[in-house]
């Protein structure tokens, strides 16, 4: 007899996309939004168009501007997302899983 009780679908984690907005820092001159990534987060949670979420890649990113630095950090960690341009720092507990060399 096949035990059918143990129905375990895999696992699905539901987008939380009313958390959308929660973790931003801040929006700078331009209009560019800054926020906290969850961790482990690697993309983009930003509303797209349709209601559906960005979902672009979130990459390491040098090339900020002074007003980023002035707010973040001159050596701030800033990922961005390749699509929207959503800025995104890491989340401060999360401890680097990489090693990155700067250059
Ligand atoms: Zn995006």
């Amino acid at each position: 007899m096949a035990a059918e009780a143990e129905t375990q679908k895999p696992q699905e984690t539901p987008p939380k996309v009313q958390q959308v907005t929660e973790n931003l820092i801040l929006t700078l001159s331009d209009g560019t939004k800054v926020k906290r990534r969850a961790p482990r987060q690697r993309a983009c949670n930003e509303p797209g168009e349709k209601g559906k979420i960005c979902a672009g890649h979130l990459k390491r990113w040098y090339f900020y501007g002074d007003e980023v630095k002035q707010k973040l950090g001159p050596e701030a960690e800033i990922y961005r997302c390749e699509h929207c341009h959503t800025l995104y720092v890491p989340d401060e507990q999360e401890p680097p899983r990489t090693l990155i060399q700067h250059w």
